[in-house]
């Protein structure tokens, strides 16, 4: 018996997400899934635990509505942000029909998400700056039947922000035909560039946002999107039941309080400096030939081995990832930023490489 067989066709032929929980790899030093590098503890009541959660926890709402800057009626919650774009996949884009558009190379999961759906991927090349092609994608808008455009800003992984004229230049074509996504996963380490401000303007304008890097609560599940209330009512119409638990939307809620933003905004800051440094030294490394924008709490560095570096970075315990089969990123490998202390001891590594 062949199980595989009775699966649908295209979960047959579908390749899931290669997470880097999933590709694995064990070191010693683990700078590959853009995470924080330190974890925070919060308290618990498990009073509660007996009964079923609310589907949107209000108090959860309310706490990031005040934190990004909106109404509570503009937010919704999920398990990560990963599950805020299944579900703007399963809510706009008819199966078999209609499809999504991305600008690659960006993050992974907009294609697996639409791809699981049955929903086609188009793509737009970028420009020679990893911004999106505005002249590329119109082309594509007037001929396909797109109902989504995904963006993400700053880029994962090119780091590019979206400069903010293409975006306005997008949201008017697709005026009253299709979503257009923002993704800001990693807007906290450039804040003053959240396109939050666009909202009341553009109905069709949905930023996602998520508590997994600059909050440091990956493991927490817990992401949002900020949306016109008629789109967030879509969303709610194809949710899961109660897809935050109970302890997770305490967690989540305790995270945002004001003081335990400005500890992360703190920590955003010290990464950020973390950051810059270590580009400026890994720019002056002979084998290093480019550096991309650095916007979010990673770095894109090509090497003239980016295989080569990969591979001899994870014999020596650190966990990287490699991008060299990525469109236009031929020997690029990702660096998240650690501590000082890992990207010191990273540093030190590579530098012993040149000889
Ligand atoms: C990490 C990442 C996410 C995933 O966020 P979760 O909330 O953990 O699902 C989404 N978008 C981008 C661009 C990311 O890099």
């Amino acid at each position: 018996m062949n199980l595989a067989k009775l699966a649908c066709k295209r979960v047959q032929e579908l390749t899931p997400y290669q997470s880097a929980r999933r590709i694995g790899g064990v070191g010693r030093v683990y700078l590959n899934a853009n995470e924080s590098p330190e974890a925070t503890a919060f308290a618990l009541d498990p009073s509660v635990y007996n009964r079923y959660p609310e589907c949107q926890p209000p108090e959860l709402l309310e706490a990031y509505a005040a934190y990004a800057g909106v109404n509570p009626q503009q937010v919704i919650v999920a398990r990560g942000s990963d599950e805020i774009i299944g579900l703007l996949c399963r809510a706009f884009c008819e199966p078999g029909r209609e499809a999504v558009l991305i600008c690659p190379p960006t993050y992974g999961m907009y294609s697996i998400a639409a791809e699981t759906n049955g929903i086609e991927t188009l793509k737009a090349d970028p420009d020679e700056n990893f911004q999106p092609d505005c002249d590329a994608i119109e082309k594509i808008l007037d001929r396909k039947p797109v109902k989504a455009l995904f963006l993400c800003s700053p880029n994962n992984p090119t780091g590019t922000l979206l400069e903010r004229d293409r975006l306005i230049r997008l949201l008017e074509k697709t005026q009253g035909r299709a979503l257009v996504v923002v993704d800001e996963a990693y807007i906290e380490f450039a804040s003053e560039h959240t396109f939050v401000d666009l909202l009341e303007q553009y109905r069709h304008l949905v930023i996602t946002r998520t508590l997994s890097k600059a909050f440091g609560l990956a493991g927490l599940r817990c992401g949002f999107a900020l949306a016109d209330p008629e789109v967030v009512s879509l969303l709610l119409k194809v949710i899961d039941p109660y897809p935050i638990c109970a302890p997770v939307a305490q967690v989540a809620a305790e995270a945002l309080k004001p003081e335990n933003v400005e500890i992360m905004r703190r920590r955003v800051t010290e990464l950020n400096g973390i950051r810059n440094e270590f580009l400026e030294k890994c720019s002056k490394l002979s084998f290093v030939t480019a550096s991309f924008d650095c916007n979010g709490n990673y770095v894109l560095l090509r090497f003239k081995d980016g295989n080569g570096i990969f591979e001899a970075a994870r014999k020596a315990g650190f966990i990287l990832r490699n991008f060299d089969d990525k469109p236009r990123l031929k020997d690029c490998v990702r660096i998240t930023v650690g501590s000082r202390a890992e990207m010191d001891d990273l540093y030190a590594f590579l530098k012993e490489q040149e000889k």
